[in-house]
C-alpha cells in the first residue's frame, strides 16, 4: 500500500529530526524518492532545522563565550594594522528567538545592508533573502512586521550592548519570507526601506539544498 502524503508530512519533522525508526525512516525515502511535493517540503524542513540549530548554538553560553573570545582577538586585532575579522552568523529568527537580546535594540539601517533575493526552486509561496551587513556588528537577528496593505518590513536587530570597535566584522542572514498574499517586502521601515520583492519582480532561482549550504558556510568564522 502506497503511504499517503498526509502520513508523511506528519512523520517528516520526526525523519528531519533523526528520531524515527529504521522501517519509518525507509518508509519517508520511499515516498520522498517518489513524490516530488513531499520532497519539496522536506528540503523546507531541513533548511528550518538548521536553522533552529544555528539558532540554539547562538544561545546564552555559546552566544557569550564565542562574543568574549572574539572580542579578546579584535583587541590584538586593533593592534594589527589591516587585520580583519570576518564573522558571520547564520540567524532565521522567528518573534519569540529573540528573547536574550530584547531589551535595548537597535536597527541596522537599509543603506548598511545589501541584499540578494531569490525564488525558490519548487515553492511559489516563499523567497529567500540574504542580508549582508556592513556596519561592523556581527551579531543580530531578523524582526518581520507586516502592515494592513500586505506589505513585510524585515529589519535585522542588534543589542545595544553589542561588542563595538569590532571593525570589519559582517553579519550575513539567510532569511525565507512567505510572500503567500502578500504586496511586498522591504528591508527596513516604511520611512527608510529598500525593496526585497513585489509581486513584479523577476528574481533569480535558489534550491533549498543551496539554502542550507549557504547556512552551513555562515556559521561563524574567520
Ligand atoms: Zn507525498
Amino acid at each position: 500500500m502506497k503511504t499517503s502524503c498526509e502520513i508523511i508530512k506528519d512523520i517528516l519533522p520526526l525523519y528531519c529530526d533523526g528520531i524515527c525508526s529504521e522501517e519509518t525512516q525507509k518508509l519517508v525515502e520511499e515516498h520522498i524518492a517518489a513524490c516530488p511535493s513531499c520532497a519539496v517540503l522536506l528540503e523546507k524542513l531541513r533548511v528550518d532545522c538548521h536553522s533552529v540549530n544555528t539558532q540554539s548554538q547562538l544561545k546564552e553560553t555559546d552566544m557569550f563565550r564565542k562574543a568574549s573570545e572574539k572580542w579578546k582577538k579584535s583587541i590584538w586585532r586593533a593592534f594589527c594594522k589591516g587585520a580583519a575579522a570576518i564573522a558571520a552568523i547564520a540567524v532565521l529568527a522567528t518573534t519569540g528567538h529573540y528573547g536574550l537580546c530584547e531589551v535595548n535594540i537597535i536597527h541596522a539601517a537599509p543603506d548598511l545592508v545589501d541584499s540578494i533575493s531569490y525564488e525558490i526552486e519548487g515553492d511559489p509561496n516563499n523567497i529567500a533573502v540574504v542580508l549582508n551587513t556592513n556596519d561592523g556588528y556581527f551579531n543580530g537577528t531578523i524582526v518581520s512586521e507586516t502592515d494592513k496593505d500586505g506589505n513585510i518590513y524585515l529589519s535585522i536587530a542588534r543589542p545595544i550592548i553589542k561588542e563595538k570597535n569590532r571593525a570589519g566584522d559582517n553579519l550575513q542572514i539567510i532569511y525565507t519570507v512567505n510572500i503567500e498574499n502578500k504586496s511586498a517586502v522591504y528591508y527596513g521601515t516604511p520611512e527608510d526601506s529598500k525593496l526585497l520583492w513585489d509581486t513584479n519582480s523577476d528574481l533569480p532561482e535558489i534550491t533549498y539544498k543551496e539554502i542550507s549550504k549557504l547556512h552551513e558556510n555562515t556559521s561563524i568564522h574567520e
